[in-house]
Formats: structure tokens, C-alpha cells, sequence
């Protein structure tokens, strides 16, 4: 039997973003809420950091809107992007309201601060606890095993909502997903970075193209530099991604002038990402999909960090409306599937289409030229590329091809 303690109208398995939106959401509204995760807060994620203007508006639903912008966080404005040929354009992207496009903020940070604000919500934590997967259904509760310090566990919760990011191993478990992550990517930190503080820089290289190295600057001339490509271009070309990554900034003069100086302080890791909408199913009886286990970062940025907060408050408010009709069927709760669908789905395909260009050396030498040549078309990349605006709304395939080959 489950004591009352690990029983609860829902329980969220993993507290990155997307779970610690969803337990926020949900507690605030009433629910009993536990949200399990395997790690103990504060904690790191490999991540670029990127925080962009999509994952503001919920941080401040969540009531962290004046905690973002209090000047310990770097708001990148001038943005570079360097082609494979070593000719680069740069842009500076401005919200028309005034408003922020983004920021870097650690994912230790960052992740911490949604965490405690799902806490102060109301929300139970089990920290150092890994959910297995649903061992039965009783009394109209889910049970649960979980391990919490190496010792078993039992869980029980009317809804469940699956936010265990890329590696899905407990979403795998429910048989939800469809498919393999088919994105990697590699960061470490640097310090005593030289360059614009504000600048962040974007580095198309032929090796891992459509991929590309990165460096995000952070504070204190601290940066977050990555490189981030496709599992199928790493297994075809035996791509090392640590060794290509140093590689990359030993060989391009551009990266060198920032990195020159500077000092690696942690070691290079790396982490799968999942960028295909349908890779996941994102209900079943009783289970919610949230983040990046649904398979929402962008396909062509890697941007996980805004779908990831968006589609916890989204699962919050499904998991609240199937409660309180009494109803957590796959029926029930597929308007939330529709949901993720309608918002995604659309971005992603156009993301896609964009990113078959951006594998050619040629097309990205040309789409840097016609930057340099054209501040307009080189605004729309740099929102683009800081998620500012959905892809879709910025770059349309048949646009890009208008620019790249003019009548
Ligand atoms: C190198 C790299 C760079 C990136 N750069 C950016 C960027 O700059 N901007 C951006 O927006 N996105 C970026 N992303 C993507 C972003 O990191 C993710 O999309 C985002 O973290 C997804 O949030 P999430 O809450 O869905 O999952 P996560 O943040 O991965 O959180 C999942 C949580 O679930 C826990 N967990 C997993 N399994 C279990 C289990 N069985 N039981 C209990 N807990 C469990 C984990 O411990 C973890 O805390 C990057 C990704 C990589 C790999």
C-alpha cells in the first residue's frame, strides 16, 4: 500500500523545465502534486543556455518575471554568424514591444529557481528519486515503482506527467516513444572570453553541417561553447564531437579571437536531444508527455528550453480539466495532443525544410553574403536563430530561396 506521502492527484516524473512548469501550473490550481526526479536540485543539465524570449512570458507566469532581468544574466544583443567559408555577418534582433529576446542563464541556475518555485507553489519534491515505470492501477490510481537511495518505492497518482527530457527513459517504459533522439550535442565552460560581452556567436562548420559550434556568453566573461549536430551525421562521418569542437576552435581565427585566451574550466559533455514532434506519443491513459521527451525542441536550433516550460503549463491545465471530469482516458486527454500539434508541429516541418539547405556549404556561404548585403534578411535570420519568433513566421522556405537565388 502507498502511504499518503507518495500519493497524489499527479505526479510529475523529472523536474527540468518542462516538470517544474507543469507542478507549478498544477499545484497553484489546487492539485496535490509530487514531482519525482532522480537528481537533487541544485543541479546541471548540458545545455547552451539560451533562454529566449518564448520561455520569458512563462518564467513571469510563474512568478519569476523580475527575477530574470535583474542584471545578473546576459541579454546577448549583436549576434554573428560565420559561414564555412569564413566570411561572417552580424545582426542585432530587437523585440518591436521593447521586450527582452533572451538571455544565458546556467541551467544550474535556472533549472533551481523553477524547481523551488514549483516547491513554494505547493508542490511535493522527491529528490534522488528515479520512477521506473507503472507497476498496476488501483482504486483509480496509477501505481508506481520508483528508487529513492538506492531503496524501492511505491507511488500511486490519478495522472501522470512524463517530463524526463531527451533520454525518456521512463516515457520509454510506457511504451510512448516511437523513436531514437536524432540530435546531439557537446558544451563545456570557458573563462576570460575576449570579444563583445554581448555577443553571441553562431559557426557553420562543414564538418558537422547542418550542426554548428557555438559560443553563448555568460558572466564575468564566462562562456557556454558547443557544438551541436545530427546522431546520423555523427555515426556516418566516426565524428568525435569533443575533439571536433577543439578542433573547430584551434582552426577558425574568428572563434580564436574569442577563445584565444581563454581557459576550458569544465570538461566538454554531451547529451542526446529529441527534435521530432512525432517521435512520442503524447498521451495514454492516464499520462501526459511534456518537453523534451515529447520531442519539442526545434530542429533547427536545438531550442528546447521555451517548448519545454510552454508545454508543462500546457499539460498542467490537460491534467487539471481530465481531474476535475473525472475522465484521464487517452479520449480524455487527447485535446492536448492537438495541442502540441497545432503550436509545433508547423514550426518544425518548416524548420525542417530550412535545415536541408543549411547541410550545403554553398547555400550557408550565400545566406551569410546576402546578410552582410541585406540588414533586413539578416534581422529575420537573427530572430530565427534566437527563437524569437516561431521559424515558420520569419523564414519561409520559398522567402529563403527568393533571397538565395533572386530572379
Ligand atoms: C548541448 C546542448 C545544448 C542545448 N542548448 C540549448 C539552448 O541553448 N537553449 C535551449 O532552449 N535548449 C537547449 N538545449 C535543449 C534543452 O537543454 C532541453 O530541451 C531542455 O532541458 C528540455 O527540458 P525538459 O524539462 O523537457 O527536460 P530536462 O531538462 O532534460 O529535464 C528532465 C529531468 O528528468 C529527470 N529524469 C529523467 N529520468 C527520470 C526518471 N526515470 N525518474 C526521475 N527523474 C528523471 C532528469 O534528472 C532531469 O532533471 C540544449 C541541449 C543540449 C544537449
Amino acid at each position: 500500500m502507498t502511504d499518503n506521502n507518495h500519493s497524489a492527484d499527479i505526479l510529475i516524473v523529472g523536474a527540468g523545465p518542462a516538470g517544474a512548469a507543469a507542478a507549478y501550473f498544477a499545484a497553484r490550481a489546487g492539485a496535490r502534486v509530487l514531482l519525482a526526479d532522480r537528481a537533487r536540485f541544485p543541479r546541471d543539465k548540458v545545455c547552451g543556455d539560451g533562454v529566449s524570449s518564448v520561455a520569458l512570458p512563462v518564467l513571469d507566469r510563474m512568478g519569476l518575471g523580475n527575477w530574470v532581468p535583474a542584471g545578473r544574466f546576459v541579454e546577448p544583443r549583436v549576434i554573428l554568424i560565420c559561414a564555412p567559408n569564413g566570411q561572417f555577418a552580424t545582426t542585432r534582433p530587437a523585440m518591436q514591444d521593447g521586450s527582452s529576446c533572451g538571455y544565458t542563464i546556467p541551467r544550474r541556475v535556472l533549472d533551481e529557481a523553477v524547481f523551488q518555485q514549483a516547491v513554494s507553489a505547493g508542490v511535493r519534491p522527491l529528490e534522488g528519486t528515479r520512477v521506473i515505470g507503472r507497476t498496476g492501477q488501483e482504486d483509480g490510481y496509477h501505481r508506481l515503482a520508483a528508487k529513492q537511495n538506492g531503496r524501492d518505492l511505491a507511488l500511486a497518482a490519478r495522472l501522470i506527467i512524463a517530463a524526463d527530457g531527451a533520454a525518456g527513459g521512463f516515457t520509454r517504459s510506457l511504451g510512448l516513444l516511437r523513436r531514437k533522439p536524432e540530435m546531439v550535442a557537446c558544451r563545456a565552460y570557458y573563462e576570460d572570453v575576449a570579444g563583445d560581452p554581448d555577443r553571441l556567436d553562431i559557426y557553420y562548420d562543414r564538418t558537422v553541417m547542418p550542426g554548428y559550434v557555438w559560443v553563448f556568453p555568460e558572466s564575468d566573461g564566462r562562456a557556454n561553447v558547443g557544438l551541436g549536430t545530427y546522431i546520423q551525421r555523427v555515426k556516418q562521418d566516426s565524428i568525435d564531437l569533443a575533439a571536433a569542437l577543439e578542433r573547430f576552435i584551434a582552426g577558425n581565427p574568428l572563434i580564436r579571437e574569442r577563445l584565444g585566451a581563454a581557459r576550458r574550466v569544465t570538461p566538454i559533455q554531451g547529451y542526446p536531444l529529441r527534435a521530432r514532434i512525432d517521435s512520442t506519443m503524447p498521451v495514454s491513459d492516464g499520462v501526459l508527455v511534456a518537453g523534451e521527451a515529447a520531442g519539442l525542441v526545434s530542429p533547427l536550433t536545438g531550442e528546447g528550453i521555451g517548448p519545454a516550460l510552454e508545454s508543462g503549463e500546457l499539460a498542467a491545465r490537460h491534467a487539471l480539466l481530465a481531474l476535475e471530469i473525472g475522465d484521464v482516458s487517452a479520449l480524455a486527454l487527447a485535446p492536448y495532443a492537438r495541442e502540441l500539434e497545432r503550436r509545433w508541429a508547423g514550426e518544425h516541418r518548416t524548420a525542417r525544410v530550412i535545415r536541408a539547405f543549411l547541410r550545403h556549404q554553398v547555400v550557408v556561404n550565400r545566406v551569410v553574403r546576402q546578410m552582410q548585403r541585406n540588414p533586413a534578411f539578416a534581422l529575420q535570420v537573427g530572430y530565427a536563430i534566437i527563437g524569437a519568433r516561431p521559424v515558420n513566421t520569419v523564414l519561409t522556405p520559398r522567402g529563403v530561396a527568393r533571397f538565395l537565388f533572386p530572379p
